[in-house]
């Protein structure tokens, strides 16, 4: 088993990292930055996002497993204390009885500029397109058939995983990540006699696609998660479900929707 530990870098998850190592040493696993087989986060969902960049390019063999030295995560299954239980579990894949690899899925945008190059990048929560120097003036099409014509702050466009997330704070669905789709929620849209937009977030299946194609001058702010980059060359912009996926090490359950209700409602429900 090679495992890398990706942590928030505050004093306890330095700690729990320093101890992980560690444990680790002593079942016999071994550290690999290049080639991971477990990729462990240590800190909060942050941690997981930034985890998932940095190691992109391992989603095919690798898989992710977290723990939150924070609020509950979404993204991380186990508490401080659990720590040896989970490198022992780790260690241990002839008990994986108990292993269970999760795939969800992953928003995957295009973003053609006027020169007609394209560049292709992954979510694991959501992106973002908003305006900077003016409204987000944009038209939005379905399966290739115009939509609508979006004018307001901007655009979100989260996976399953991310519908706990920015996607949450607009008002859209909270989706059980099994589902392979992709959510369009509004941000702010402008919406009187003369604009119209539909309203409600969109939940759209991964043989369907959406395309913005913004219409306003000036700069765009796009965002992949926590990675935000500013143009104005956009032409368009493709959304859809990735055929990639994100794979999650489960080493006992934890239903997603115990993890809303913990998060969001807590125990003490009247
Ligand atoms: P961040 O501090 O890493 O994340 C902002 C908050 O969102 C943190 O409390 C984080 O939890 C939580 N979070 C992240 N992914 C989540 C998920 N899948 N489900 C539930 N909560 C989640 O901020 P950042 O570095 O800018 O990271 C970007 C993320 O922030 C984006 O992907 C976006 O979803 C979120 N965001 C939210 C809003 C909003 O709700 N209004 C606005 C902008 C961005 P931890 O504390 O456990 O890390």
């Amino acid at each position: 088993m090679k495992y890398v530990v990706v942590q928030r870098g505050d004093e306890l998850s330095q700690q729990l990292t320093a101890r992980f190592h560690t444990l680790a040493a002593g079942c016999g696993m071994t550290e690999s930055e290049e080639e991971p087989d477990t990729i462990v986060t240590i800190g909060g969902d942050g941690t997981m996002l930034h985890a998932f960049h940095r190691f992109r390019r391992h989603l095919q063999h690798a898989s992710f497993v977290g723990v939150h030295t924070g609020h509950l995560g979404f993204f991380a299954d186990w508490m401080p204390g659990e720590i040896e239980t989970l490198v022992q579990l780790m260690a241990a894949p002839s008990e994986g009885s108990k292993l269970r690899l999760v795939e969800y899925p992953l928003v995957e945008v295009e973003m053609t500029g006027k020169d007609g190059q394209s560049d292709t990048f992954l979510a694991l929560n959501e992106f973002t397109v908003k305006g900077i120097d003016s409204t987000l003036v944009a038209q939005l099409n379905i399966n290739d058939e115009l939509f609508e014509m979006f004018r307001g702050d901007g655009i979100c466009i989260s996976t399953p995983c991310g519908s706990t997330a920015y996607n949450k704070s607009l008002g859209g669905a909270l989706l059980h990540p099994s589902l392979e789709s992709i959510q369009i929620a509004e941000i702010s849209s402008i919406n009187n006699r003369v604009y119209r937009t539909l309203g409600s977030s969109m939940i759209l299946p991964k043989h369907h696609h959406c395309d913005i194609y913004p219409k306003s001058q000036g700069k765009l702010l796009l965002s992949v998660d926590y990675n935000h980059s500013q143009r104005e060359d956009i032409v368009s912009l493709r959304c859809q479900v990735s055929p990639e996926k994100v794979r999650f090490a489960r080493y006992r359950p934890f239903p997603f929707w115990s993890r809303v209700r913990e998060a969001f409602i807590g125990h003490d429900v009247q």
